[in-house]
């Protein structure tokens, strides 16, 4: 099974099996029989947010992409995980509910919106979470009904820690105006097509942004000069600096990439970028040894402060 039609990205390799569970049930059947059979696995949604080795995968992957029901009582909206965050948005505004317009045009799935803390223009899906369903390895369902169980802050979740699959998630909504919601999804899907961001595909961010740093990586990236590290299948957007696209090249290629730009804010403002993208799959251990690589920031590197002030001036 070629994985590179499941990500984002269009890159990764094959697997030995694919699972395509359409319920919690069928969910935990899977994970039964993972077990049973010491099958190792990853789970992908939209694949979104993530880099697909190109290596074949001795072992599943979970897809989710048919859990995708949607119901609400009231102002509570209930979705299975593999639903698209556009779907969800869509559904609120034909139901007049509003609080989820930021996320008009966010690709992924719900399940990793949540597991991800995905946030943008104004938003953060941990505001809206009432209660979330998820499934451990041994296929057990937990439910969490208290959101600060699960999320730790910027990009940071128990489930990113645990490896629990979220099944469903019910979402806390207001009553709104059609109209108005529908015009601030319009905002906002503009927004995402005007910054050139559906152009080719990629995951996004590839770093996460550090607030202690004090200036978003896009621009420390885009400091740094790091569009001349461009390749012809795999390059960074002219319009954001963070953003890698790709056009017929692999997943080592995107690595590579990333390991320039990470070293060049490095060399130029003593500042190691954390990735934001997820890796899946097995990366041959060089590369692995290089994905884990830490190394200490200098707060008081002088570039990043002058850096610092002129964006804070400008701010
Ligand atoms: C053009 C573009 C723009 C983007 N803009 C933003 C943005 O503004 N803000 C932002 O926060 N993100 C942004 N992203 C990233 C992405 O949209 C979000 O992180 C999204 O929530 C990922 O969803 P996904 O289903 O594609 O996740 P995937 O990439 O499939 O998975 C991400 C991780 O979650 C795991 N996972 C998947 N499903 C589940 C589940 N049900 N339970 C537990 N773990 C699971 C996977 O194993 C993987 O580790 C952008 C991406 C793109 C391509």
């Amino acid at each position: 099974m070629k994985l590179s039609h499941l990500s984002y990205f269009k890159t990764g390799g094959t697997c030995e099996a694919l699972y395509a569970p359409a319920s919690l049930s069928e969910l935990q059947a899977a994970l039964h029989k993972l077990r049973r059979e010491h099958t190792p696995y990853f789970v992908l949604g939209g694949g979104t947010n993530s880099l697909v080795s190109d290596e074949h995968w001795q072992g599943a992957v979970l897809s989710l992409h048919r859990m995708t029901t949607i119901q609400h009582v009231d102002e509570l909206v209930t979705c299975q995980a593999g639903l698209a965050n556009n779907s969800f948005v869509e559904y609120c505004q034909a139901h007049s509910l509003t609080g989820a317009e930021w996320m008009t045009a966010l690709p992924g799935q719900m399940g990793a919106t949540v597991r991800m803390n995905a946030r943008c223009y104004g938003g953060e899906i941990s505001a809206l979470v009432h209660q979330v369903t998820a499934v451990t390895a041994d296929g057990e369902v937990q439910v969490y009904a208290r959101p600060r169980e699960i999320f730790r802050g910027y990009k940071d979740t128990l489930f990113m820690r645990n490896s629990e699959i979220v099944a469903a998630v019910t979402l806390q909504l207001r009553p709104g105006d059609k109209g108005a919601i529908a015009a601030r999804m319009a905002e906002v899907a503009d927004a995402r097509v005007h910054q050139g961001q559906f152009l080719h595909p990629s995951c996004g961010c590839v770093f996460k942004n550090d607030y202690e740093v004090g200036v978003p990586s896009g621009v420390l990236l885009d400091q740094a000069g790091v569009r001349q590290f461009s390749r012809k299948h795999v390059f960074i957007s002219p319009q954001h600096a963070n953003f890698i696209f790709n056009v017929g090249g692999s997943s080592e290629e995107i690595v590579a990439l990333s390991f320039k730009m990470r070293d060049a804010v490095y060399r130029q403002f003593s500042v190691w970028l954390q990735y934001e993208m997820e890796f899946l799959g097995n990366f041959p251990p060089t590369l692995q040894r290089e994905i884990n690589r830490v190394k200490p920031h200098d707060l008081h590197n002088r570039a990043l402060l002058e850096l610092r002030r002129t964006w804070n001036s400008n701010a």
